[in-house]
């Protein structure tokens, strides 16, 4: 007998990591419900999942960047109560140098990255409180942590995801919602092309397969991790820069400035 995992709604699923979950995520028994443009290549990984695996996969083809289509998405995440894990992964990049960047297309990406985002999380959590439980992964990247690395706005809307998937973590942790970032590097995917920086100008040294970063995030996943940098060598790297984080906590809000400050 298999254990009931319910189902698995997907953002991003037409292509690269969101796909890959797909895969992944039926392979380990979830029915899924996949979100994104492109209907003709999401119906062709439902064909395919549903075939494979016998699970039920559904697909929603939706932008989730114009308001009607995420109040559809929304509405779903707020009436099926088949689902019980939420993947946030649609996600677009930005390479250029701020002053080289379209700001409409930061905008874009800024609606997609965190507004869109917000709204899914905030649509599915008190479904998930009300049933006694629930998953949200929500996929960041390294430059959450380390915006200097590509365009300031991409950095930044990570960083937002970061932030929001821990107080998020704080929070739901005693209504048994898991919460899990992931911080991905550089991954083999279309994203760089769209991005702006074709994935062929990268150093291979850095550049992960999706389906190698989307097993560790799972494996990150099934040891319990809060956080999951799928590169990352050392975990105890991390957990200094956690407790580093914690050390500054009590201190950030005193009623008097700091010494060095003395007038
Ligand atoms: P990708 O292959 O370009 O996938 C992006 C997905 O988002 C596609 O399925 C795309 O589908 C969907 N999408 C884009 N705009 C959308 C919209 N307006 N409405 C609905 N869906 C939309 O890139 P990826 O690398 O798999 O990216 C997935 C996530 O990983 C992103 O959040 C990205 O920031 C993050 N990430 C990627 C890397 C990397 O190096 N690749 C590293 C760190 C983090 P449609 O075009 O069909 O809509």
């Amino acid at each position: 007998m298999t254990t009931r995992m319910g189902t698995a709604l997907i953002t991003g699923a037409s292509s690269g990591i969101g796909a890959i979950y797909a895969e992944r995520l039926s392979r380990r028994g979830y029915d899924l419900i996949l979100v994104a443009r492109n209907r003709d290549r999401l119906n062709a990984l439902a064909k395919r999942l549903s075939d494979e695996t016998g699970r039920s996969v559904e697909v929603v083809a939706a932008d989730l960047g114009a308001k009607a289509d995420l109040a559809r998405v929304e509405d779903l995440l707020r009436t099926d109560a088949s689902i019980t894990m939420l993947v946030n992964n649609a996600g677009i990049g930005a390479t250029r140098p701020l002053l080289e960047s379209n700001i409409d297309k930061l905008e874009d990406l800024l609606t997609l990255n965190v507004n869109v985002l917000t709204r899914l999380t905030y649509a599915a959590v008190p479904g998930f409180v009300a049933r006694g439980g629930g998953t949200i992964i929500n996929i960041a990247s390294i430059v959450a942590i380390a915006p200097e690395v590509l365009n300031g706005v991409y950095g930044g809307s990570k960083a937002f995801v970061l932030a929001f998937s821990q107080s998020l973590h704080n929070e739901l942790k005693d209504q048994n919602v898991r919460v899990q970032v992931v911080l991905p590097g550089a991954t083999a995917t279309d994203f760089w092309e769209a991005a702006g920086t074709p994935l062929q100008y990268l150093p291979s040294a850095i550049v992960m397969k999706a389906e190698d970063m989307v097993d560790a995030a799972l494996a990150g996943f099934d040891q319990g991790e809060f956080v999951t940098i799928p590169s990352l060598p050392d975990i105890a790297d991390l957990d200094a820069y956690e407790a580093a984080r914690q050390k500054l906590v009590p201190h950030l809000s005193l009623s008097a400035p700091a010494a060095r400050y003395a007038t």
